[in-house]
């Protein structure tokens, strides 16, 4: 049987990987052996595959060396061959470099060892070969400092001592009236070097290890050992990275940027990662070492002189005075960095993206030593993607698929000033409900939210009451409440930055105080939200507007000439409307109607209507609803301009709209001409045990079929005077909350006779259709009933999800972070949907419906409408359109498309 590959080698323009290689040879290893293919100095090496990570937990340590031991020790000659150095030798020793690689890059979260191969004979060698003893003991000490603290475990004892390493140099820096690591002289390295292995036999009780092959395998058991760190844990958690995939192990003979003024080291990107900007970027170091540049030990300088010249504006700093102390690469070493120039440009256009890239100069001569492509902003993301595919570097498809639809959220709301937000301090941390930043002076209470010209409403969490001052506040926090509990929906909606969830924040609404992080802060006291990021911070931080780009706008048309499903919007106001068409709704797939009840006489009209305890009343109450109704609807219908809008008639229970508080139940009771004590009854007769499951949905129309009538009602009349206006409607009228096709057709029937009668009397008639919202288990199962009497279907996720999890909605926020957590679930099923269960109803609502009628229209409205996976599985499962909040509509156009040209 053929042996396992299990070690790939790369140098002098040979390689036995390929760029493609990712998934077995990790991102820096591919482009390792690919850049050698295409002739880039690259010091040889060789890549232990990923495979290997995982064979290195399942059989342990010593077996996985046993394994490697004959391919890395061929390897290593290889290396040795082109070099002409051995490794472990006394006179002219080989030293390498150990670093770890993953499938996708996982910046700074695993460990790297340089230097490997060094002990006090090796160092003696370097130093006479070199003829620099300086450098070689320079290495010698960074070599313990990062095994000593990677392989070894020398970390600070406790978080508020400092790393043992820094102590005894920062000592010896005091002592000699030192500055720089760079003034230390040969002899105080060695100094140092004895201290350092004193201090890791003082605190691990073990030597330092003195034989190369010791110290090599030291290092590549770390790395894997480092896939499994917490950081390492995290980061994959958040960025939803398997274990599974493991990371490779890069071998690599050094080079060295620490060998005098004229070796550097740096770090240079290929395009601006902040803007997008086509323009060579990065920061330097003379005589440094690997992560000196980003450790931030020494001030790193600019590549460019343009950089520079940049730079030292910003900071103050007078030509003279940079070209003196702060000279950029091009400047310094002319012929390197136009090579460098050169490279940055060649690797560009081999991977068509742009590159953040790692290099040394070696006395004068420059190595690569990584290229991937580079993180960046959502501004960035567009810019370069739309002018790369002006400048023919990319095709339509790859600039479209490049792109992460979630990052365009950065694009559409205020942000942080980035100086601002440098020095802001972070008070607590809740969930990123909905995106944006904002700043304002805390208010307590939804009413009175005007009170300051900026207000963040802190709520423990928020009732449809609040709107109003949702509305006008800034930002919103809440101390309770997930990604779909009403705040997070609703501020969502309106696009207006929200945290919710913020366990750590104790609210006491008597006091109007909040307390976090053991600080108490009062009303009128400023705090800043980060809502796409769930950040609180004290005080006020500055924010600025975001700007919608050319790039943007033309990446979205882009998106819709390959996108084949349609993206409406979730909205119930003519603001909401018009900006849901800016960005490129066609059609509102979700009206929620009783979002309209709350403002000033609606809110009364509707608290009578429900206290009313005769159909007379009720019938009352409602007459004065009706022409309201007809007003808001009128102004959305306007807004979208013959673009389909699914009005859904009432949903939530009426509880939700009575007074809870005495002050307003006294008003009510005078203005109905009733007794408190009646107003208090009747509230408390409206509580239930479980509200989302119990009088809501259908359950109203039917008990009160009254509320039904005057909505289709007002609906139709809103058209058809519109009509006459000369403008076009196009109304659906959607029944929430149906389990049984009986529910439906009750309903369905009572809102034709409605509308029939409403024809009769305007003498004019319109096309409408009839349907239902999918959002209990039951209503997906027998969907060919359904169908035979609803026109169209729109799956209300957000039930859906929290009836067939049996989660709900508001108190999931308990649990699902420890479900996420402990790897029981891997997302939020309120955000990301669960295709393998809620979406499998999804699925089988949908085959049945079509079964029974072919033209059934089917959309989502549940919050997933806006997220990109759901969104995939809603283009995958034939639906007709996705609905979500006017924000999220660029996202779900961009991620249709891409859904499209995966399919
Ligand atoms: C749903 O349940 O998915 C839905 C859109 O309705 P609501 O969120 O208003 O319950
Ligand atoms: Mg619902």
């Amino acid at each position: 049987m053929e042996q396992k590959k299990r070690v790939y080698t790369f140098g002098n323009k040979e390689a036995e990987g390929r760029a493609d290689m990712k998934n077995l040879l990790g991102g820096k290893g591919a482009n390792l052996a690919d850049m050698n293919l295409i002739g880039i100095p690259v010091p040889p090496g060789f890549t232990i595959t990923t495979e290997v990570c995982t064979e290195y937990y399942q059989l342990g340590q010593e077996k996985v060396v046993e394994l490697l031991k004959t391919e890395v020790q061929a390897a290593m000659k290889y290396v040795e061959d082109i070099m002409g150095m051995k490794f472990g030798d006394k006179e002219n020793p080989l030293l390498m470099s150990v670093r770890s690689g993953a499938r996708v890059s996982m910046p700074g979260m695993m460990d790297t060892v340089l230097n490997l191969g060094l002990n006090d004979e090796a160092v003696e060698g370097i130093a006479k070969k070199s003829g620099n003893p300086r450098f070689a003991w320079d290495s010698y000490r960074r070599f313990i400092q990062m095994y000593g603290g990677v392989v070894m475990e020398m970390k600070p004892e406790s978080k508020e001592d400092i790393d043992p390493f820094e102590e005894i140099m920062e000592h010896m820096k005091e002592e000699k009236g030192i500055e720089n690591d760079t003034d230390f002289s040969v002899e105080d390295l060695k100094v140092m070097v004895t201290k350092f292995k004193a201090a890791v036999k003082k605190q691990t009780g073990k030597d330092f290890p003195t034989d190369a092959w010791e110290q090599l395998w030291g290092s590549v058991c770390a790395v894997f050992n480092s896939w499994m760190n917490p950081r390492a844990e995290y980061y994959r958690a958040m960025n939803k990275i398997p274990a599974e995939w493991g990371t490779a192990v890069n071998v690599q003979a050094m080079v060295f940027g620490n060998m005098g003024d004229n070796s550097a080291t740096g770090v240079a990107f290929t395009r601006d990662s902040a803007t997008g900007e086509n323009v060579f970027n990065g920061e330097y170091l003379i005589n440094a070492q690997g992560e000196d540049v980003v450790a931030g030990v020494r001030t790193p300088q600019q590549i460019t002189k343009r950089g520079a010249q940049d730079w030292a504006k910003l900071q103050g700093i007078s030509e003279d005075e940079r070209i003196a102390k702060f000279p950029s690469l091009e400047e310094v070493m002319p012929q390197p960095y136009k090579e460098l120039f050169d490279i940055q440009q060649q690797l560009e256009k081999q991977y068509k993206d742009m590159q953040d890239i790692e290099f040394t100069i070696q006395d004068g001569k420059l190595w690569m030593l990584q290229t991937r492509n580079g993180k960046r902003t959502g501004a960035a993301m567009v810019r370069i993607a739309m002018e790369q595919l002006r400048a023919g570097e990319i095709d339509e498809k790859t600039a479209l698929l490049k792109q992460d639809p979630i990052k365009l959220d950065e694009l559409l709301h205020p942000v942080f000033a980035p100086a601002a937000i440098k020095n802001a301090e972070l008070i607590a941390k809740g969930l990123p409900a909905s995106p944006g930043a904002a700043t304002g002076q805390i208010v307590f209470f939804a009413d009175e939210a005007k009170k300051f010209k900026k207000s963040i409403l802190v709520r423990i969490e928020t009732s449809p009451e609040d709107l109003e001052g949702m509305d006008i506040a800034k930002g919103i926090l809440t101390a309770k409440g997930g990604m779909t509990s009403h705040a997070a929906v609703v501020a969502r909606g309106m696009g207006k930055c929200c945290v919710s969830g913020a366990g750590e924040v104790q609210i006491d609404y008597k006091a109007r105080t909040m307390k976090a992080r053991g600080k108490v802060y009062k009303e009128g006291d400023w705090i800043s939200l980060n809502g796409t990021s769930g950040e609180v911070y004290n005080g006020l931080v500055e924010t600025q507007e975001a700007e919608l780009s050319g790039d943007f706008g033309d990446l979205m048309e882009l998106a819709d000439t390959y996108r084949t499903i349609k993206v409406r919007t979730n909205a119930e106001t003519q603001r909401d409307s018009e900006m849901a068409l800016k960005f490129g709704a066609e059609g509102i797939g979700l009206c929620r109607t009783e979002h309209m009840f709350f403002e000033g006489e609606r809110i009364k009209a509707m608290r009578e209507m429900i206290l009313s305890d005769t159909l007379e009343g009720r019938k009352k109450a409602l007459a004065k609803l009706l022409p309201i109704q007809r007003n808001d609807f009128k102004s959305v219908f306007k807004a979208m301009a013959g673009k389909p809008v699914t009005v859904r008639l009432l949903d939530p229970p009426l509880h939700e709209f009575v007074p809870h508080q005495l002050a307003t139940q006294k008003e009510l009771a005078e203005e109905m001409g009733i007794s408190l004590e009646d107003v208090k009854l009747k509230v408390a007769d409206l509580e239930e045990f479980n509200p989302m499951l119990g009088h809501r949905g259908c359950r109203l129309g039917i008990t009160y079929p009254e509320i039904t009538e005057m909505q289709a009602r007002a609906i139709i009349e809103a058209c058809l005077e519109l009509k006459s206006e000369g403008s076009t409607a196009i109304p659906e009228i959607m029944i929430p909350l149906v389990g049984t096709v009986k529910e439906l057709k009750q309903q369905e029937e009572l809102v034709r006779a409605t509308i029939t009668k409403v024809f009769e009397e305007k003498k004019d008639t319109i096309e409408y259709l009839v349907g239902t919202m999918i959002e209990i288990p039951r209503a997906a199962v027998v969907a060919d009933k359904i169908a035979e009497v609803a026109e169209f279907f729109s799956f209300g996720t957000n039930d859906l999800t929290q009836m067939t999890f049996g989660y709900s909605r508001d108190d999931a926020g308990k649990f699902l972070p420890v479900y996420i957590e402990k790897g029981i679930l891997k997302d939020d099923p309120f955000q990301v949907l669960d295709q393998e269960g809620v979406g499998a109803l999804v699925e089988l609502g949908i085959e049945r419906g079509r079964k029974t009628n072919k033209d059934l229209k089917i959309g989502i409205c549940g919050e997933h409408g806006g997220e990109p996976s759901s969104v995939e599985f809603c283009v995958r499962s034939g639906m007709d359109y996705v609905s979500c909040s006017p924000f999220r509509v660029p996202i779900a156009r961009l991620a249709a498309a891409q859904a499209a040209l995966r399919k």
